[in-house]
């Protein structure tokens, strides 16, 4: 018997006193280590490189690939019930950690979310019921795939179906001719082909589900992007319908369950111009669009997932205000024309009302690396974002 399956009542509860496990080192893991800790957990991180976001806060680190089984022998040993931050987490070492310790979410359900071809087939079953279908789509992995692809795919994203991430692993492609090129490009490793969407603008759905099987939806966050990474998360989303809200969470809740999930989901859809939903992926951990709930919810995704994990009751999801997170990207560092990274300008952003300050401790600041966020909450939307576009101002963004 194993302790994979979420109806499985072998493993207890967990008692705040006791150890819970993380597959990476991130930031996402060192959010968690701080939100398992202050509810008194103690935390062992899993990463191969000793110098990492969450190793820093962990109670205990063990570097050592994700792969190695004397690692994994050992965080099973000692935790209780293990989790992880990142999707590209072998599945089969989430398997073995399930032998000796409670792992959510599963395996299974983490594997279905590493395979874009896996999720949009499971995302089209699940639209039987909800309604919310993924981007129209083909598998590519050979010329013939690409010989036989209809025309009205086209212009289109190619995307490996594996391993991408801040839009990594993507080429626009107006032509077969293109797509042939953008496939080689890639190596030939096996790829997706989606239609080009109209979008209105781009909204995300965190959820939770417990062993339980009690599910709980936050509110709709609306995301900008700029250059394939998250700049922007508004929440309450100014755009969305509740109407399209409504549907995009029960959408979302439909997922979870039949993923029969445990642990903190967030789903990204599409709402396109003439107003419809397409949903678009799925991330099988907290999400960068839900660090807003640290700062402006009753419960934080990753309190959640402490939660969900340790099988103890859920949190409350209410949003007790409006909020705007600002990624902060190692760009922030350079000056144009200067080559040495300089500090931002903190004091000033701080002194801004309602700005709440997450720095990940990461030591290097590079391009487009997250190097922490700032969450603004106020007690209305426009203040937030008056107060976003301000901070925006001071760090030299075009907001
Ligand atoms: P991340 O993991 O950072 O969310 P990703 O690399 O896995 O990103 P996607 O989220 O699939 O990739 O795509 C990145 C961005 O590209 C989307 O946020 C969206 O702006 C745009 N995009 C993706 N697919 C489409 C599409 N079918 N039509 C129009 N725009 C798209
Ligand atoms: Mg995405």
């Amino acid at each position: 018997m194993t302790h994979s399956d979420p109806s499985d009542s072998f493993v207890p509860a967990a008692h705040p006193s006791t150890w819970l496990g993380v597959m990476g080192g991130g930031q996402l893991g060192r959010m968690f280590v701080h939100a398992a800790q202050a509810m008194g957990f103690k935390v062992a991180v899993l990463e191969p490189v000793a110098d990492c976001p969450a190793g820093h806060a962990a109670d205990h680190l063990l570097v050592a690939a994700y792969t190695d089984p004397k690692a994994l022998a050992e965080l099973g040993e000692q935790c209780v019930a293990i989790t992880t931050e990142f999707e590209n987490v072998p599945a089969q070492s989430l398997s073995q950690l399930a032998q000796q310790a409670f792992v959510a979410p599963a395996a299974t359900a983490v594997s279905v979310a590493q395979d874009r071809m896996a999720e949009k087939a499971f995302f089209a079953q699940c639209a039987q019921r909800s309604g919310v279908m993924p981007a129209p789509h083909r598998s590519i992995t050979s010329q013939a795939d690409i010989d036989a692809l209809p025309d009205d795919l086209f212009p289109g994203i190619l995307k490996t179906a594996r391993m991408g991430y801040d839009g990594k692993g993507q080429a626009r492609v107006r032509t077969r001719a293109e797509v042939v090129a953008a496939f080689a490009q890639m190596q030939q490793v096996p790829c997706v082909l989606e239609k080009m969407l109209p979008l209105a603008y781009e909204v995300s759905v965190l959820a939770v589900r417990g062993a339980d099987g009690q599910a709980l939806v936050y509110p709709i966050a609306e995301n900008v992007h700029r250059d394939g990474i998250l700049f922007t998360t508004t929440v309450p989303s100014p755009n969305v319908t509740s109407e399209c809200a409504a549907r995009a969470q029960a959408a979302t809740l439909e997922i979870i369950a039949q993923l029969e999930y445990v642990g903190v989901l967030c789903i990204e859809f599409f709402v396109l111009s003439d107003g419809s939903l397409v949903v678009n992926e799925m991330a099988p951990r907290p999400h960068n669009s839900g660090h807003y709930t640290i700062d402006a919810c009753v419960t934080s995704q990753f309190a959640q997932q402490a939660r969900a994990m340790a099988k103890l009751p859920l949190g409350d999801v209410r949003q007790h205000s409006p909020a705007v997170m600002l990624n902060l990207l190692g760009d922030l560092w350079f000056v144009a024309g200067d080559d040495l990274p300089r500090e931002p300008a903190w004091e000033a952003l701080l002194a801004l009302p309602g700005a709440n300050l997450h720095l990940y401790g990461k030591d290097e600041p590079r391009r487009g690396r997250k190097m922490g966020h700032v969450t603004f909450v106020a007690s209305t939307l426009a203040e937030a974002e008056a107060h976003c576009a301000s901070a925006c101002g001071l760090l030299g963004l075009a907001s």
